[in-house]
């Protein structure tokens, strides 16, 4: 039993595969991935973007693979790449192999769609030479048609079928490094697919809500969707589709695992909403803090609290925190570790916070470091 069971989230089980070197599925850390949208043609363009999204915190990226250019490019791409590429591949087979030989780590295709049995062996023979792992990836806006005329609109248990079908053709191949993804844009079809989905098969399963929209509709409209199946314990690796920067893609992925407790990367900031009490600007303070703490992988929690109505309460279950001193106090109070430690004025309060983070930081990666030795 643990200590606070209402935060406990029990995995689904499920198989273990490999895209590159990052584990998905059978335990592992949940992976954040993200697309790239330059030309895959131009590989000097989509190895920044890649490096970007990479340094946003991604597990893993992918990159289309329309046409021979984009597959003869991905050799270059895939040698220079700092995460395992996942190369989307639709309808024509002939690029699923080229990627594979490129060094693709896994193919995003569905068998289904690919042709005669002798186009999916080659696909499949590719893959395994090469060691390439498959997502099989449903898409409610591009079901198969027997299977609209069978359900008549795109259902979860059309999904589903979909699903199992690709899937089939795997098995029945002997392949079995495969993941999938059942999208909508509609959450509630993607939420109930995607359960039906986890009872059905016991594979690793991609999560993502599609064509989710902009930067904030699309963030609100994942969290929903994906929180609902994470927090049921349903996922393995997530995409959050946003017509935004891929590198907003990962930053959302990662609240949305952080606010479940279920993977941490940087400075978790908890802040007020701010009110007439606020004994500083919170929300300047907050945006400035944000931007200079962007460069913090090391996972903590920092508190920064307009009053002394929430603020100690909410200091005492972060790392760092900050108190204000109430309307018209030009300071207030740092807590450390959950206790009172000092008094800072307002006009210093960023620098000061930004030099604690930092700090904190460097003695958590000692502390690792201390510990990962020891147990070698
Ligand atoms: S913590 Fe204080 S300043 Fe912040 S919203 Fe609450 S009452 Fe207002």
């Amino acid at each position: 039993m643990s200590l606070r069971p209402w935060r406990d989230i029990e995995r689904r089980q499920c198989r273990q595969i490999m895209v590159g070197n990052v584990p998905v599925g059978g335990g592992a850390p949940i992976a954040v991935q993200s697309m790239t949208n330059t030309l895959t043609s131009d590989a000097q363009a989509t190895i920044r973007q890649i490096n970007e999204i990479a340094d946003a915190g991604a597990d893993i990226v992918r990159v289309s693979c329309p046409d021979k250019d984009s597959t003869e490019a991905l050799s270059t791409i895939a040698k220079n790449s700092p995460v395992p590429i996942v190369a989307d591949i639709h309808f024509h087979y002939k690029r699923g192999i080229e990627a594979a030989e490129a060094g693709a780590a896994c193919l995003r295709i569905n068998p289904g769609n690919i042709g005669s049995e002798e186009r999916v062996k080659e696909v499949i023979k590719a893959a395994k030479d090469h060691g390439c792992s498959m997502r099989i990836g449903v898409n409610g806006g591009s079901l198969e048609k027997d299977l609209l005329e069978k359900y008549g609109e795109p259902c979860p248990e059309a999904m589903v079928e979909s699903a199992l079908d690709h899937a089939k053709i795997l098995q029945d191949n002997d392949f079995h490094e495969f993941k999938i993804s059942v999208k909508a844009s509609d959450v509630f079809l993607t939420v109930a697919a995607y359960h039906a989905l986890a009872e059905a098969i016991d594979c690793p399963l991609h999560l993502g809500v599609t064509e989710a929209g902009g930067l904030r509709i699309g963030s609100v409209k994942s969290a929903i969707g994906m929180g609902n199946l994470l927090w049921a314990g349903i996922g393995d690796t997530i995409r959050v589709s946003l017509s935004a920067d891929p590198v907003e893609e990962i930053k959302a992925g990662f609240d949305i695992l952080k606010s479940l407790n279920l993977r941490h990367r940087g400075v978790n900031v908890i802040s007020c909403p701010s009110c007439a009490r606020q004994g500083f600007n919170v929300i300047e303070t907050v945006e400035t803090l944000e931007k200079r703490l962007a460069h913090i992988t090391t996972p903590m929690t920092l508190s920064v609290i307009g009053c002394v109505v929430n603020g100690p309460g909410e200091a005492r279950e972060t790392d760092i925190g900050f108190t204000g001193g109430g309307a018209g106090k030009e300071h207030g109070m740092i807590y450390l570790g959950g206790e009172v430690d000092h008094r800072i004025d307002n006009s210093e309060l960023v620098d000061h916070l930004v030099d604690l983070v930092e700090k904190r930081a460097a003695e958590i990666q000692a502390e690792e470091a201390k510990q990962t030795v020891a147990a070698e």
